[in-house]
């Protein structure tokens, strides 16, 4: 993404985003609205994100589903993209009732430019001056519809399910804002899921690069794609609540490693239920075969997690990877499309459906040792099997039977002592 912006020019720009919940009818659009207008008594100029008013865009989705199963992608874009148009709109027209000088933008206005890949695109640059200049001329507030931009062919895209979030942090980074607010329904990141661990804790900080691994282990607070760009481009990131009262020392403040004074080693426990995992017995141990079994599967559409390669015997070895349960038939029809085109060669596909990702996470793990063992430790004292694990810096996973996920969290959590601040 490419910003032109000059630094220092004009008042200090806050990036404001309200989710589903938050602008699910007029009388919630009111209330995000007030906070906007109490950002812009402190002399912000702000710009709004929205996206669409909570279950809308589900129920746009079903629509187009149920007119063409199988459809245009560009049209699906134009009107999967039409909640966000409404909710900017309302949200504008709030705005001015409250005498706050403000106008809604949709995507193309901006323009916010993307690739031309329907329903997932990428965002390339975001122009300022129109905005800029509206600021100059005594605009308050920008709303700018979330989630939509413009292809390079002219026609509309849409960013990928959550992608309102990843609007908000480019706009961030485009208009070198102050911080990017992101209003929704939960008051922050927990150090676990609240509803399956009672003793989660609000984390006031968390580095960016924990949140990245939180959030793509399915704590789905932030789209995951938001979180790399507020990386990428030092984009300080808070999550908050729309339904509680504001302080500035509210939510959980998404931030850079340095800006963090005390942690501990391990920062939250995450988890994702519905994983399966699946091993190709008996497998030529030849160069090439690894190629062979994962182009197939990516070309089948399947997004492997985890994957192992056992020790081989004369010869043969046992393949064993991890995806989502839902994409377990594709992952099956991509093998056994290999296999009968001559390409692959296995005695048995196995599949476990019952499994599930339990995940500790922490940038501490970088500088202390001993986590693995702690964390393998606590899982043998449930007497909770361990059936494949995977580490990175500052991340350990490992696949466990779904029945002993919540047991596995709430064990770790203890373990570490997530609910005591460092
Ligand atoms: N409304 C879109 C969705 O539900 C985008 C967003 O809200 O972030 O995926
Ligand atoms: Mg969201």
């Amino acid at each position: 993404m490419v910003s032109d912006r000059q630094k220092g020019a004009g008042m200090p720009v806050l990036v404001m985003k309200f989710g589903g919940t938050s602008v699910a009818n007029p009388d919630r659009i009111r209330r995000a609205a007030k906070r906007v207008g109490v950002e812009v008594a402190k002399g912000y100029d702000v710009i709004v994100i929205v996206s669409a008013m909570s279950g809308k865009t589900n129920e746009l989705v079903g629509w187009v589903e149920e007119t063409s199963p199988m459809f245009d992608a560009r049209e699906y874009d134009a009107i999967v993209s039409s909640g966000e148009a409404v909710t900017a709109g309302l949200m504008a027209l709030t705005l001015q009732e409250m005498d706050v000088p403000a106008r809604s933008w949709q995507g193309w206005q901006v323009p916010l430019k993307t690739t031309s890949a329907h329903a997932s695109a990428r965002i390339e640059e975001i122009p300022t001056k129109n905005i800029t200049q509206k600021f100059a001329e005594g605009m308050r507030v920008a709303v700018v519809a979330g989630f939509q931009g413009i292809s390079p062919e002219g026609r509309i895209t849409t960013l990928g399910r959550g992608g309102s979030d990843t609007t908000a942090v480019a706009f961030a980074a485009a208009f070198d804002a102050e911080r990017c607010d992101i209003y929704t329904d939960v008051d922050g990141v927990y150090t676990a899921d609240p509803r399956i661990c009672a003793k989660a804790r609000k984390l006031d900080r968390i580095a960016f690069e924990e949140m990245l691994e939180m959030a793509s282990l399915g704590a789905k607070v932030l789209q995951t794609r938001s979180v790399e760009l507020a990386m990428r481009y030092r984009v300080r990131l808070r999550v908050l609540s729309s339904f509680e009262e504001q302080s500035d020392a509210a939510g959980t403040l998404v931030c850079a490693e340095e800006d963090i004074m005390e942690s501990n080693i391990v920062a939250g426990v995450a988890h994702s239920r519905d994983e399966a995992k699946l091993t190709l017995l008996s497998v030529a141990d030849r160069p090439g075969i690894a190629a062979t079994i994962f182009t197939s599967l990516s070309e089948g559409g399947v997004n492997v997690d985890m994957i192992v390669q056992n020790i081989s015997e004369e010869g043969r070895t046992d393949m064993t990877f991890s995806c989502p349960t839902s994409e377990v038939p594709r992952a099956e029809a991509a093998l056994a499309k290999t296999h009968e085109a001559g390409e692959l060669n296995f005695a048995e596909l196995v599949a476990d459906k019952d499994v599930a990702k339990v995940s500790v996470v922490g940038i501490g793990m970088r500088s202390q040792s001993g986590v693995a063992a702690k964390m393998f430790k606590v899982l043998c004292d449930e007497g909770i099997n361990i059936k494949v694990i995977t580490t990175s810096e500052i991340k350990i996973s490992v696949l466990i039977d779904r029945k002993y996920m919540e047991l596995a969290v709430q064990s770790l959590h203890d373990a570490f002592d997530l609910d005591k601040v460092a």
